[in-house]
C-alpha cells in the first residue's frame, strides 16, 4: 500500500451547516477526520490538520508552508502521494502555485467540496476518496499537481472554479480533464506537454492584479504605482488589448523597472501582439509588456509573484511567460 499524507487546510469540505440558520461554517472538530478509516483500504494514510482555514483566508504564507510541509514529509517520511483538502474559493491558486515550486513527481492532488459536511448531497467525502486514490495511482506520477473533484482529474495550470454553487464547478476551459475517475478505475486520456518548476525558498514581492475594461483610465495605473508594486498582472481585453488612455501611465510604470504580464480576460485562447491601433497588443508588445501563455489572471499573479524571486529582467520573465 502507498503511503499517502492528507493535508487538511479548511474550507466548505471541512465545514457544518447550521440547520436553523442554514450559515455554514467550521466546526471544532473537522467532520473529514470522521472518514480516515474508510481510506484505509486504498492507502496507508497519514492524516494532519495544517490550517482550518476558509480559503479566502490562504495568502502566499499558506501555500509557502504547504510546499515546505510536502517537500519535508517526501524527504524524511518517503511519502508516495499527498491529498490537500482545501476551500474552493482559491483552491486553483493554492494548487498551481504548489505545481510550480515542488520540483518532486509523486501525485499532489486538491481536491475540496461545494455542499459542506452535513448538507444532502454532500460531496466532501467522495471527493476525498476519489483524491486519495488519484494520489495512490501510478499512473498519476509525474503529471504535476492535479485537481480532483466531481469525478473529473484536472491539471493545476488549466483548471478553474466557473461556478459559484454547482458541484461540476471546477473546469479547464479549452483543455479539459485529464482524466476520469470511475467506479473501479483512474483513467488519464490526455498528458501535459510540459513540467516547469522554479526553485524559490521565500515570498518576498508584491504583485497587483487588474481587470481592464471599456473606457478604464490611466489614474488606476498611477493609484497602483503609490503601492509601490514589484509587478502588475493586467487581465486585457480579447486578444491583449488595453483602452487607450491607461498606455501612457503604464509606459510610466514599465519604464520604472516594474514588469507588467498580460493575459486576457477572455478564459479562452491566448494574447498576441496582433493589433497595430492605440492600446492594441502590438503597441503594448513595443512598450514593454509581456504576454503571458493562457494562464488566467489569478494563476499569471502567482507566477509572476515565484519568477520574480528569481529575475526582474524582461526578456527572461518573457520567456518564462511563453511556457
Ligand atoms: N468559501 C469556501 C472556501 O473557499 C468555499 C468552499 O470551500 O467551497 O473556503
Amino acid at each position: 500500500m502507498k503511503k499517502i499524507l492528507i493535508l487538511h487546510t479548511g474550507g466548505t469540505i471541512a465545514m457544518i451547516e447550521d440547520k436553523e440558520t442554514g450559515a455554514v461554517e467550521q466546526n471544532q472538530q473537522n467532520p473529514l477526520l470522521l472518514h480516515t478509516n474508510a481510506l484505509a483500504s486504498i492507502a496507508d494514510v497519514k492524516v494532519e490538520e495544517l490550517f482550518q482555514l476558509p480559503s479566502p483566508h490562504i495568502t502566499e504564507k499558506e501555500m509557502l508552508l504547504l510546499k515546505e510541509k510536502i517537500e519535508t514529509s517526501v524527504r524524511e517520511d518517503k511519502i508516495e502521494g499527498v491529498v490537500i483538502t482545501h476551500g474552493t474559493d482559491t483552491l486553483e491558486e493554492t494548487a498551481y502555485f504548489l505545481d510550480i515550486t515542488i520540483q518532486s513527481d509523486i501525485p499532489i492532488v486538491v481536491t475540496g467540496a461545494m455542499r459542506s459536511s452535513n448538507e444532502v448531497g454532500a460531496d466532501g467525502p467522495y471527493n476525498l476518496i476519489s483524491a486519495v486514490r488519484v494520489a495512490a495511482s501510478d499512473s498519476a506520477i509525474g503529471k504535476g499537481v492535479l485537481v480532483v473533484l466531481n469525478d473529473e482529474i484536472h491539471t493545476a495550470k488549466n483548471v478553474t472554479k466557473t461556478h459559484t454553487s454547482n458541484i461540476a464547478t471546477f473546469q479547464s476551459p479549452q483543455y479539459g480533464p485529464l482524466g476520469i475517475v470511475s467506479k473501479r478505475d483512474i483513467t488519464f486520456h490526455h498528458m501535459p506537454t510540459i513540467r516547469e518548476t522554479y526553485e524559490i525558498k521565500k515570498i518576498t514581492k508584491k504583485v497587483i492584479l487588474l481587470k481592464a475594461y471599456a473606457g478604464m483610465e490611466g489614474s488606476i495605473i498611477q493609484a497602483i504605482r503609490t503601492l509601490h508594486p514589484d509587478g502588475l498582472v493586467i487581465e486585457a481585453l480579447g486578444q491583449g488589448n488595453l483602452p487607450p488612455r491607461m498606455v501612457p501611465d503604464l509606459k510610466e510604470l514599465i519604464d520604472s523597472g516594474v514588469p507588467v504580464v498580460l493575459v486576457s480576460r477572455c478564459f479562452n485562447g491566448y494574447v498576441q501582439d496582433v493589433y497595430n491601433y492605440d492600446g492594441g497588443g502590438r503597441k503594448l508588445k513595443e512598450l514593454g509588456v509581456i504576454f503571458s501563455n493562457g494562464l488566467n489572471g489569478q494563476k499569471a499573479r502567482l507566477k509572476l509573484l515565484v519568477t520574480l524571486e528569481m529575475t526582474n529582467n524582461h526578456d527572461e520573465l518573457q520567456e518564462m511567460f511563453f511556457k
